[in-house]
């Protein structure tokens, strides 16, 4: 597994990179958002852990020129930028997780396992998504809880995909309208929760564990607990 840390601190940065080599990774690193844009098109990363405050551009703006270019790595934004509001928008500049500093190493680290487990998923079994008992049939557009099928409409069916597709993470309204509905829409609209209240009615029934659990004031995840 080959990384790229994009991190002005040199501190940081010396840091990161020896712990994660000891970790069992390669390596690279870049100080600015210009190299590290370069670097992260040469596509041979598996993930990337960017920094937000770049001396040249802003680590949103990088993420947001990186994804624009075609790269998926999945990105771990790091950043003294504490706040809801912030991370937020971080998440749903392209970044597919968050951890403010200062951090724990052992956090930073796990939080990197589960963004590469989770790149790995979707690129070896695209056609299906699980998630416990529930099973996504992407080519057929099936979804089954328990064996069973559900009855969804084209709608639900791409809301309950696109939530399942980032298992364990949280999603904005505005990103689910973005990837879902595909069109500005009011954010103050509440299309969302309405299709995600009737899609619990199918998808969490009866005896079933809740999958579809709402962050207050944020967006919902799709989870096993
Ligand atoms: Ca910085």
């Amino acid at each position: 597994m080959r990384l790229l840390v994009i991190e002005d601190d040199s501190a940081i940065q010396g840091f990161l990179e020896r712990a994660l080599m000891e970790a069992g990774y390669q390596v690279d690193t870049a100080s600015n958002a210009k190299t590290g844009e370069l670097r992260a098109m040469e596509g041979v990363h598996d993930a990337f852990i960017i920094d937000l405050g770049l001396p040249d551009m802003d680590g949103l703006d990088l993420i947001a020129r990186c994804r624009a270019q075609g790269s998926t790595a999945p990105v771990l934004i790091l950043s003294a930028r504490r706040s809801v509001d912030e991370r937020v928008r971080g998440l749903e500049h392209g970044g597919d997780d968050y951890l403010t500093k200062p951090f724990a190493l052992a956090e930073l680290l796990a939080r990197l396992r589960n963004l590469l487990r989770r790149s790995a998923a979707l690129q070896s079994d695209s056609a299906h998504l699980q998630v416990s008992d529930l099973r996504i049939d992407l080519l057929r557009r099936e979804a089954r809880r328990g064996g069973q099928i559900l009855q969804l409409t084209p709608q639900e069916f791409s809301l309950l995909e696109y939530l399942c597709r980032n298992e364990g993470r949280v999603v904005t309204r505005t990103m689910i309208l973005d990837h879902v509905w595909r069109m500005r829409i009011d954010p103050a609209t509440n299309v969302v929760d309405v299709h995600i209240y009737r899609l619990r009615g199918k998808v969490d029934l009866n005896g079933f564990t809740p999958l579809i659990h709402t962050i207050r004031g944020v967006g919902y995840v799709v989870k096993y607990v």
